[in-house]
């Protein structure tokens, strides 16, 4: 296989910069490791829509997004604001009316964050965008190698995905220690957070006057906001779990089991066991793991 530019990371990134390449008629491939695209965009799909396991909000004033949006015919609502919020404390109080909600004036895409990634996709060559493909090695002289050993040839190559996770690839010739220690330094944004999420038949708390924002100096959710679609539906709840970004495989689980227990019998469904999130009530996922 041969390309001009051959983009690393099915992520927002990637995806952005290969709708920006086929605009201009410049030739790409895009290798994405996972079986899906979106990167850290992930949903929880229910019976009345999508929740957003990854990203969900944006600001007014960051036109880029909007722009964005417009041009891909999606629509965004503003985050559900609107009463009190809860806070409890280290000792299990929980303490009312403190009257405002964090995320107020913070605004959300219709259909969920999903429905960005799946625009992207929809729009772009299928031929051209690579799933379960995962890029081993970049090698000077050859181009891109994937993992099943394909190559594909390319004068440029853009690394779409985190510079820690980035570090890992093979380089030929190798980088510089002093290049990988500076990729493996950089944070990735939310990559020690995992989205739990709570479908419930109607946002019961909007009705009690609450806004769905809480605060808990106990956990396991540190904070927690309404989750729920275009006017209440679906109708969710999620809560920030901070994690290790490399916690050991089953630490999920452990934490999602914790979770379960402490949202109480408010909620249907037995959730999903794994980092993934799934089709039942109970979402999770990870911040990152790639
Ligand atoms: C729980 C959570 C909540 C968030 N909330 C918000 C929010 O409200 N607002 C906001 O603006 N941002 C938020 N973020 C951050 C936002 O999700 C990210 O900034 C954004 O999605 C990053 O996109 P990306 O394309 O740069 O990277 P990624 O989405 O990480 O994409 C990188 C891609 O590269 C792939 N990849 C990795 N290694 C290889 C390889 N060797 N070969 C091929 N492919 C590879 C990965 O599988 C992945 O698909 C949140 C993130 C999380 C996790």
């Amino acid at each position: 296989m041969k390309t001009q530019v051959a983009i690393i990371g099915g992520g927002l990134a990637g995806l952005a910069l290969a709708r920006r390449l086929d605009q201009t008629g410049v030739d790409f491939q895009l290798f994405e490791a996972r079986s899906r695209f979106g990167g850290r965009i992930a949903a929880l799909q229910t019976p009345n829509g999508a929740v957003d396991l990854g990203p969900s909000w944006f600001w007014p004033g960051q036109q880029s997004i909007a722009t964005l949006l417009k041009a891909l015919g999606l629509t965004d609502f503003a985050q559900y604001a609107t009463g009190d919020q809860w806070y409890e404390d280290e000792t299990g109080r929980v303490h009312h009316g403190l009257g405002f909600a964090s995320m107020e004036g913070s605004l959300r895409i219709a259909g969920g964050v999903i429905r960005l990634a799946d625009a992207f996709v929809a729009g772009l060559p299928a031929d051209r965008l690579h799933n379960s493909a995962r890029v081993a090695t970049i090698d000077e002289q050859s181009g891109v190698q994937l993992a099943n050993g394909q190559i594909c040839t390319a004068p440029h190559v853009v690394l779409a995905l985190p510079p820690r996770i980035a570090a890992g690839l093979t380089f030929l010739p190798a980088l510089r220690p002093d290049q990988k220690h500076s990729l493996e330094a950089i944070p990735t944004w939310m990559a020690g957070h995992a989205k739990f999420v709570a479908v419930c038949d109607t946002p019961f708390w909007r009705d009690a006057g609450l806004s769905g924002d809480a605060t808990s100096r106990r956990g396991p959710m540190a904070e927690i906001h309404d989750a729920s679609g275009t006017n209440g539906t679906p109708a969710a709840l999620f809560g920030f779990l901070g994690l290790p970004p490399r916690a050991p495989q089953g630490s999920c689980a452990r934490d999602h089991d914790s979770s379960t227990g402490a949202v109480g019998p408010h909620f249907r469904g037995e959730g999903d066991d794994t980092c993934a999130g799934g089709a039942s009530g109970l979402g999770f996922r990870a911040g990152n793991r790639n």
